[in-house]
């Protein structure tokens, strides 16, 4: 037996196939184009997967499930595409249905942070945490939660938003179209647009001249002691605390899988992070909480998937 997993972003797209425990065997990886449109992502995807299965040497038959991790909003129940944001022309598309009909394989759809957070629990940093929540810091902020050990998705798979919680209403505009919510204010594009707003009156800081600074010049710039990126990444901390103490609150959880490629920026976000979150939160709530970095690297999307499809299958002998 054999089950295939999708890890789809808005530029690459990789497909695993995996053995019957959940050991990747077969990685293929591709460029998603998504800018041509759905048709012709849908075709790469199911493309790839059959190149993956062949090249695997697997009989398609013995392939048992496919899970497929994208950018929400998503609908896994309905098996529906919402409208993710860089996937242009995805609009309640019905994936599971058009997957399973084109590759032959029964396929489930899930929030790729969702995912992330089930790869971890089952086997990454998270083993043995039943109330635990995965959350990523990069160009956006998504998380994923697990509640008695089971993915928690909510009523129409929008649970686990957390970077569109709203923590400063007159903050910036985000791209989903509310103002000062996390991810407007934390995210790597919200440390980036505060060194663009703020760099050109600042004119003693290193961040000053820079055309376009990105949240890598902050960090680099904080790590040669400047005051202004110093100040940048630890208002962005400051709000991911409030929004981390919220959760705790919320859900009581034994561990946090945080990660992220803004998590490098350490201390300088992580400092205040811990200060505010222990503000905004319940000692009580914290009580043996750990904050651990993710342990499965840049596949952990595909194992995620992978352990779906296993999940899923699993459900189906027993239904
Ligand atoms: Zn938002």
């Amino acid at each position: 037996m054999a089950f295939v997993g999708v890890d789809l972003g808005g530029t690459q797209l990789r497909v695993a196939v995996a053995d019957d425990r959940g050991n990747l065997r077969t990685v293929v990886r591709r460029a998603t184009e998504a800018a041509r449109g759905r048709d012709h992502v849908i075709k790469r995807i199911v493309d790839a997967v059959k190149e993956a299965v062949e090249e695997d040497g697997t009989p398609p038959r013995r392939v048992r499930a496919l899970g497929i991790g994208l950018p929400g909003p998503v609908d896994p129940a309905a098996g529906l595409v919402i409208s993710p944001g860089n996937l242009p022309g995805f609009r309640n598309v019905p994936l599971n249905r058009i997957l399973t009909r084109a590759t032959g394989i029964p396929s489930f759809l899930h929030h790729d942070a969702h995912l992330a957070a089930l790869g971890e629990h089952r086997r990454g940093a998270a083993r043995g945490a039943s109330e635990m929540i995965y959350v990523t810091v990069s160009t956006g902020i998504g998380a994923g939660i697990l509640l008695g050990g089971e993915l928690y998705a909510g009523a129409h798979g929008i649970a686990g938003e957390v970077g569109h919680i709203v923590l400063k209403p007159d903050g910036p505009l985000c791209t989903c179209g509310q103002r000062g919510d996390l991810e407007s204010i934390a995210s790597g594009t919200g440390i980036a647009r505060a060194a663009r707003e703020l760099a050109p009156g600042t004119p003693g800081s290193a961040l000053h001249g820079l055309e376009h600074p990105q949240a890598e010049d902050v960090v680099r710039a904080a790590r040669a002691g400047d005051e202004l990126a110093t100040a940048i990444l630890e208002n962005a901390g400051t709000y991911l605390g409030i929004a981390m103490g919220t959760l705790v609150n919320l859900f009581n959880p034994q561990l946090i899988v945080l990660g992220g490629s803004v998590i490098k920026a350490g201390n300088f976000l992580l400092g205040p992070m811990r200060r505010s979150m222990n503000v905004s939160s319940w000692k009580a709530a914290r009580r043996g909480l750990r904050i651990v970095r993710p342990a499965l690297g840049d596949d952990v999307g595909l194992i995620g998937a992978v352990e779906y499809a296993r999940l899923r299958a699993r459900h189906a002998r027993l239904a």
